[in-house]
């Protein structure tokens, strides 16, 4: 997105160079992404939108130069394909997971996707990828309820956007409020629940809302399998927010999420990166995430 934007390629070195330095590359199955197809697109995106997209960004790709969505969010000559990759990368980890090669999946790739609405990018996010993926396992792969949890430090306004409203899928999350995109206060349907943070929460605080919060309405909801926006902007050290999360509240809720995922869904979660800036934290905590899901 141009030099000094947070939202860069270095994130996922730094993610596959703690997996190698770590051994954890022993653990892990990996699998190129490949492009998601416009059909799996359109069961988040209006027709509308995808088409306008398309257009915009294949021409962004013909000129050769980038060109601002918003102050924040710069396309540049790949973003259209690198944006179609991040999605097949999801609804691929969900044919993967549910058809049993692999036990769950984690996603690496950008750009991130939960502040892309329906019909709208916004937040360094164009395609929504976990929405894309949740609606692939239900109307694809004929799930009857699935679970989308965003631990990311903002509100994931795209994907509540989309699936407020769908009861076949609950969304939990926790993000720091008021903080870009300032939604998420009320939420949108009865499907959503939101637990906004004040700034400068610690990590023993933010598991009691998540234990208080999300864990009975997971248990009650029963998901068949769990969609996981893994933002990692929370952290401490990271300045696009002021929350006080490290890497062992990064494992705790993966490992709640997890049980909750073993008891009802058969294990499936597939794991998708949103935010995380700040890169050796980010990339420790992806670690932290990585062990939990590998069971290593
Ligand atoms: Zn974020």
């Amino acid at each position: 997105m141009g030099a000094g934007h947070p939202e860069s390629a270095q994130r996922l070195d730094a993610i596959d160079d703690w997996i190698l330095a770590h051994g954890l590359d022993v653990a892990l199955e990996r699998h190129e992404a490949p492009l998601v197809s416009l059909q799996d697109v359109e069961l988040a995106h209006t027709h509308g939108y995808v088409t306008e997209l398309r257009d915009m960004l294949e021409a962004v790709a013909a000129s050769g130069e980038c060109k601002a969505i918003d102050p924040d969010t710069i396309a540049n000559p790949y973003t259209w394909r690198a944006a179609l990759r991040a999605a097949g990368a999801a609804v691929q980890a969900t044919d993967l997971v549910l058809d049993g090669h692999v036990d769950n999946a984690f996603c690496n790739v950008r750009p991130p996707g939960h502040h892309a609405t329906r019909s709208e990018s916004m937040g360094f996010c164009f395609l929504n990828n976990v929405a894309i993926a949740a609606r692939h396992a239900l109307d694809v792969r004929g799930l009857k309820r699935v679970a989308v949890v965003d631990f990311d430090v903002h509100h994931g306004n795209g994907t509540e956007d989309i699936l407020a409203g769908d009861d076949r899928v609950l969304m939990v999350g926790i993000f720091q409020h008021p903080l870009y995109p300032y939604s998420g206060a009320v939420p949108k349907g009865e499907n959503m629940v939101n637990v906004p943070i004040p700034a400068y929460t610690r990590g023993m605080e933010i598991r009691e809302m998540i234990e208080a919060m999300w864990l009975p309405a997971l248990e009650d909801f029963r998901p068949e399998m769990i969609f996981i926006s893994a933002g990692f902007d929370g952290h401490r050290e990271d300045d696009l927010a002021q929350l006080g999360l490290v890497e062992a509240d990064y494992e705790w809720i993966s490992l709640r999420i997890k049980a909750v995922a073993e008891r009802h869904a058969k294990g499936r979660i597939v794991s998708v990166l949103e935010g995380g800036y700040q890169l050796s934290a980010l990339a420790r905590s992806v670690g932290a995430h990585l062990r939990v899901l590998a069971g290593v």
